[in-house]
C-alpha cells in the first residue's frame, strides 16, 4: 500500500499572537511544523510527503520543513483549509493509493494513531481519530457578553476529530473536487460525509493536541519536557586603573578588565553558555561590538537580553553554574552579591545559580595576575517555570 502524508499549515494562525506564525513558533528548540514533519516522516508506511505552506513562506519552505528520510515538496496554500488541501492533493504522485492530511498544529501525533487511520481508511474510504468528549457540553444561546444554557447536550455521540485523517485516493479525490465548490469546511471528512460516504472514527490520542492559542503553546513546551545545557567562556586582560566589575558588582581591585565594555566575565561566560544552550548563536553575533549599542553596554544588560531572546524561544532556565578564575583579590566577600544579581537577571531562585572563585595557583597570564577567566554552564527547560 503507497501511501502519502499532506502536512497542511497553510494559515498564519493568528490566534496564538505575536508576528511568527504558530506552525514556525518552536517547542524545545523544534518548531511545530517540523515536529508535524518528522512524525510524519518516521513512519514505516509512508512514502512520500506534501507540505503547505501559506504562499509567503513556500520560498524558505525547504529550510523551514528541514531534512527528510522521505521525498518532500513543498506548495503554496489557498485561502480556505480545503483550498490547502486541494493544493497538496495536487502534488501527490500517482502512485499514491491512500492520502493521509495532517494538521501541521498537531506536532504530538503518535505512530499508533497514524497505524489505525491508515488501516480504517483502506477498509472503509474514509477515517479519522478522534477522542470522546469527557466535559458535560452544554447548547447555549449567546447575546453579546450573555450566555444562557438552553439544555444539554447527550454527549454519548459526541466525538473530537484529530489528523490525520486518511482516504482512499479516490475519496479524497471527490472530497477535493467538491470543496472546490462547497462553503468553508474545517475539515476533509466533512466534504466526504456531505457526499454521502461513510467516515470510520479510530481511537484518537488525548496527547495529539492543536495548537491553537498561546497557552496551547505553552502547554505543548511544558509537555515536550526537552532540557538543553550550553557552555560558555570569557577572558580579559587585566590593567591598572579599570574597575573590576563582575555581575555589575564593583570589587576593589588594583587592576580591572581591558577592553571598551566592562569586561564583566561572568555575565559574558553566562550570557554565551545561555545563548549556546538555545542554539540561538553566541555574544558576538547577538551583540557586536561593531554595533554602538553595545559597544559599551555592561555585561549584566547584555546578559538580560539573551535571557529575554531564549524566554521568547520557549526556554526557560533551570541553572547556572559559573567558574572565575582570578588570582588576587578574594571574591568570598562578595559573591553573594554576585550571585543575588545573576539570579535577579536569571529570574531563577538565588539557589538556582552558583558562582565559584579559584585562583590559578601561580601558573601562566591568569597565575601572574595578568587576566581573568571565567566558565558558565547553564541549564534550560523547554516545560516552563511551573511544575
Ligand atoms: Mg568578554
Amino acid at each position: 500500500m503507497y501511501v502519502a502524508g499532506i502536512i497542511v499549515a497553510g494559515g498564519r494562525g493568528t490566534r496564538v499572537g505575536g508576528t511568527v506564525p504558530k506552525q514556525l513558533l518552536e517547542i524545545g528548540g523544534v518548531s511545530v511544523l517540523r515536529r508535524s514533519v518528522m512524525a510524519c516522516d518516521a513512519h514505516a508506511a509512508i512514502r512520500e510527503l506534501v507540505v503547505v505552506l501559506p504562499e509567503d513562506l513556500v520560498a524558505e519552505g525547504a529550510a523551514l520543513v528541514g531534512p527528510t528520510r522521505l521525498p518532500c515538496r513543498v506548495v503554496a496554500g489557498g485561502a480556505r483549509r480545503q483550498d490547502s488541501v486541494r493544493a497538496g492533493f495536487a502534488a501527490v504522485s500517482d502512485a499514491a493509493e491512500v492520502v493521509l492530511v495532517h494538521d501541521a498544529a498537531r506536532p504530538f501525533v503518535t505512530a499508533d494513531v497514524i497505524d489505525r487511520v491508515i488501516r480504517a481508511a483502506v477498509e472503509t474510504g474514509a477515517a479519522i481519530p478522534a477522542v470522546p468528549v469527557a466535559d458535560t457540553v452544554k447548547r447555549a444561546t449567546v447575546a453579546g457578553a450573555e450566555r444562557t444554557v438552553l439544555k444539554t447536550v447527550p454527549r454519548e455521540q459526541l466525538w473530537l476529530a484529530q489528523t490525520p485523517q486518511g482516504f482512499l485516493r479516490a475519496v479524497l479525490a471527490r472530497a477535493v473536487a467538491d470543496g472546490a465548490q462547497a462553503s468553508e469546511a474545517t475539515d476533509e471528512a466533512r466534504l466526504v460525509e456531505l457526499a454521502g460516504g461513510a467516515v470510520a472514527i479510530v481511537d484518537g490520542d488525548r496527547r495529539n493536541v492543536k495548537i491553537t492559542t498561546a497557552e496551547d503553546v505553552e502547554e505543548a513546551r511544558r509537555m515536550s519536557g526537552v532540557m538543553r545545557v550550553g557552555t560558555g567562556y570569557d577572558l580579559h586582560q587585566l590593567v591598572g586603573g579599570r574597575p573590576l566589575v563582575l555581575a555589575g558588582v564593583v570589587v576593589p581591585s588594583a587592576k580591572g578588565p581591558l577592553g571598551h565594555s566592562d569586561g564583566d566575565v561572568v555575565c559574558h561566560a553566562l550570557t554565551d553558555a545561555i545563548l549556546g544552550a538555545a542554539g540561538a548563536g553566541d555574544i558576538g553575533q547577538m551583540f557586536p561590538n561593531t554595533d554602538a549599542r553595545w559597544k559599551d553596554a555592561p555585561g549584566l544588560d547584555l546578559l538580560g537580553r539573551a535571557v529575554a531572546a531564549v524566554r521568547e524561544r520557549g526556554w526557560t532556565i533551570v541553572n547556572a553554574d559559573v567558574t572565575v578564575i582570578l588570582e588576587t583579590p578574594k571574591l568570598s566577600p562578595h559573591m553573594f552579591e554576585i550571585r543575588r544579581r545573576v539570579a535577579d537577571c536569571l529570574g531563577v531562585a538565588a539557589d538556582a545559580v552558583s558562582v565559584k572563585g579559584k585562583t590559578n595557583e601561580g601558573v601562566d597570564a591568569v597565575g601572574r595576575g595578568e587576566a581573568i577567566a571565567s566558565h558558565a554552564v547553564a541549564l534550560l527547560t523547554s516545560s516552563g517555570g511551573r511544575a
